[in-house]
């Protein structure tokens, strides 16, 4: 039976076999490996991804498409919402890689998460996931390719905000491949990219609720200085550490956030931060 789109679920689905082709070689999916899809919508990622690695789990919110997953070999479905899913747990609900597969090829049983993102809670997903970075080796989807920008964006620019500190303290991020609106049926109304987001293999700690506070009051008004934000935020905490806060929030590079949320988590002021 013909699926008619639903606008709710954020549904673009790929036609194009070229762009499909080319992220699937990207995403390079193998035998043994713990590969999650959000969305698999009709299936335009997840055949040809399951072609290649022969298990798939999927997470759909759409019933109807979440019951034509199910007719699919090898796929285990997960119906619902995304956000409710607890990704530390389904990672420890993959079964062991047979001895067969090379431990290089089944990155020690971490996920690898992928997807056509529908646009609509595309952020949210992203910071979904962000609590769950221990547990995952790498993320290919597809966004607006604004949003893209704004994960990638160095210090200095407009794109530059909350979204590029909060995942540039986790992940290098870089953008794979630029997908234009007639690559989905139906075209959505901006320009698509995917991205490839990968965890550090060591992130400076601290307190992330912390330091999407830090960022949230620093970039609450991105054209005055820090010295109205970010500054008042931290003499109201008693903060005697040194921090330039002449400088606008998008200025501050990202290892500078994370120093600063490290410090104040620490209770310790640093000798300085700026730097
Ligand atoms: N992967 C397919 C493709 O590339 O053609 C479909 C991509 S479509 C942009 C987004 C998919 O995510 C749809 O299948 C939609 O039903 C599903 N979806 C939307 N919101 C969701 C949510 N909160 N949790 C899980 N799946 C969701």
């Amino acid at each position: 039976m013909k699926h008619i789109a639903r606008k709710r679920f954020g549904q673009h689905f790929l036609r194009d076999a070229g762009i499909v082709h080319a992220i699937v070689d990207t995403i390079d999916p193998r035998p043994g490996q713990c590969l999650v899809e959000i969305g698999p919508g009709l299936g335009a990622l997840t055949l040809p991804l399951l072609e290649r690695c022969r298990t798939l789990t999927v997470i759909e919110l759409d019933r109807d498409l979440a019951a034509r997953a199910r007719c699919w070999q090898g796929v285990t479905v997960v119906e619902g919402d995304v956000l409710g899913v607890d990704f530390v747990r389904l990672a420890q609900s993959f079964p062991p890689a047979p001895a067969s597969i090379a431990p290089a090829q089944a990155p020690g049983g971490r996920l690898r998460v992928v997807g056509n993102l529908p646009y609509n809670v595309s952020t949210p997903i992203l910071f979904h996931l962000l609590q769950a970075v221990e547990v995952v080796h790498d993320q290919h989807f597809m966004l607006q390719s604004e949003v893209v920008d704004r994960m990638a964006a160095e210090p200095g620019g407009r794109s530059y905000g909350r979204l590029s500190v909060m995942l540039q303290w986790r992940y290098e991020i870089e953008r794979v491949l630029d997908v234009p609106p007639d690559a989905f049926d139906p075209p959505p109304a901006v320009d698509s990219a995917v991205v490839r987001m990968t965890p550090h293999v060591r992130s400076a700690l601290t307190d992330a609720a912390l330091l999407g506070e830090i960022v949230t009051v620093a970039f609450s008004q991105r054209r005055k200085l820090l010295r109205h934000t970010l500054g008042r935020w931290l003499e109201t905490r008693g903060y005697t550490g040194v921090f330039d806060t002449t400088r606008r929030a998008e200025e501050v590079p990202v290892t500078e956030y994370v120093a600063l949320s490290a410090a104040l988590t620490q209770n310790r002021c640093p000798d300085t931060v700026a730097g």
